[in-house]
């Protein structure tokens, strides 16, 4: 069998998290900066509830290099406001 099938498999087979409600729910995700851990999220909404579908441990290594900001050229050919007639 190949192993995308199996993988499949395994997916279908997984345990989904129980919804509390039968509406639509939206998917978001949260970082917690105290705890470095990434939550990804079911929220319904209209209930307000939220599921906890998956948890990473995650830690961004974003290090600024000297001085990143720069002014920004001047415009040459600075564009009319545009005014309902
Ligand atoms: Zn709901």
């Amino acid at each position: 069998m190949p192993s995308t099938t199996i993988a499949m498999d395994q997916w279908r087979n997984a345990p989904r998290p129980a919804r509390a409600c039968g509406h639509v729910h939206d998917t978001t995700s949260r970082y917690d900066h105290a705890g470095k851990r990434l939550d990804f999220l079911l929220v319904c909404p209209v209930c307000g509830t939220e599921t906890v579908i998956e948890t990473l441990d995650y830690e961004p290594h974003f290090e600024p290099l000297g001085a990143s900001v720069h002014a920004l050229p001047p415009r040459r050919d600075p564009q009319p406001v545009r005014r309902a007639a």
